[in-house]
């Protein structure tokens, strides 16, 4: 692994974002010239999540396209939206791909209480995606949103052994210890920028840093200041530098560790 120089103040080892949809629409216009300058910045690997049937076609095109890793999944926000067939498509497509070495995970799955799809589908589609974690003997990537206590009683009786990660972690330092504890994971975003987000700053500056991965969920979850109208990885450096400021620890050594980290749990 070679060390990179961004400039006099900033030297790292490489960056992955560990969950960015780079497939959507929002990147179509200009999603080369990212590429060259996440490559220019020191961004190493992205992977990008599936989120449901319609898209997972063009979702793993791009991906080979621009060698990323990819996970399949269905997101709790397209739940209303499958159909009696798409848990089996999504079986037959994880077969299909099971030689493909980029593919890493089941996700993005889970449970989301403020969205309209039904709670008790949400359940149950997860469910499936837990069972074919196991199966498939890949990690899960969870989006959980106000359901933390149904999430984590899932969870601890899943015999998934490859764990995986709560994307888009906003919690405090004990529900963050409830997942670590259980093997979990939390991949930590934008969010962390914000000035108001006290209580995601208070967990990653308590926890151990072997608990944490970089994402940035662009083009969502864009941070407060920027100028962009989408979120992007090239935030990834911003991330890395608030993350050593709260462990008081140096920017290479977070980079290392956040390294090992994200490459272990996808084994990348
Ligand atoms: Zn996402």
């Amino acid at each position: 692994m070679t060390l990179l120089v961004n400039d006099e103040q900033f030297k790292i080892f490489p960056m992955i974002d560990s969950h960015a949809h780079l497939d959507f629409s929002e990147f179509d216009h200009d999603r080369g010239e990212l590429f060259q300058q996440m490559r220019d910045l020191g961004v190493e690997q992205v992977v990008i999540p599936g989120v449901s049937e319609d898209k997972w076609a063009n979702q793993v095109r791009i991906a080979k396209q621009f060698d990323c890793p990819f996970a399949l999944g269905i997101h709790p926000w397209f739940c209303h939206s499958m159909t009696n067939q798409t848990l089996a498509n999504l079986r037959e497509l994880l077969l299909r791909s099971q030689q493909d070495e980029k593919l890493v995970a089941i996700g993005e799955c889970g449970l989301d209480k403020l969205h309209k799809s039904n709670f008790a589908t949400q359940l149950s589609v997860f469910k499936a995606q837990i069972l074919l974690a196991e199966e498939f003997e890949l990690p899960l990537i969870i989006h959980c949103v106000k359901s933390h206590e149904e999430m984590l009683n899932l969870l601890k009786v899943s015999k998934n052994v490859r764990k995986g990660v709560i994307h888009g972690f906003y919690g405090g330092p004990e529900l963050a210890s409830r997942y670590v504890h259980l093997g979990y994971k939390l991949g930590i975003g934008g969010l962390l920028l914000n000035d108001n987000a006290h209580k995601l700053q208070q967990t990653v500056a308590e926890l151990p840093l072997s608990a944490f991965v970089l994402e940035t969920d662009s083009p969502a979850m864009r941070p407060q200041n920027s100028d962009s109208d989408r979120n992007s990885p090239l935030i990834l450096p911003l991330l890395l530098k608030k993350m050593a400021s709260l462990q008081k620890k140096t920017n290479v050594l977070i980079s290392e560790q956040l390294y090992l980290n994200v490459s272990q749990l996808f084994d990348l």
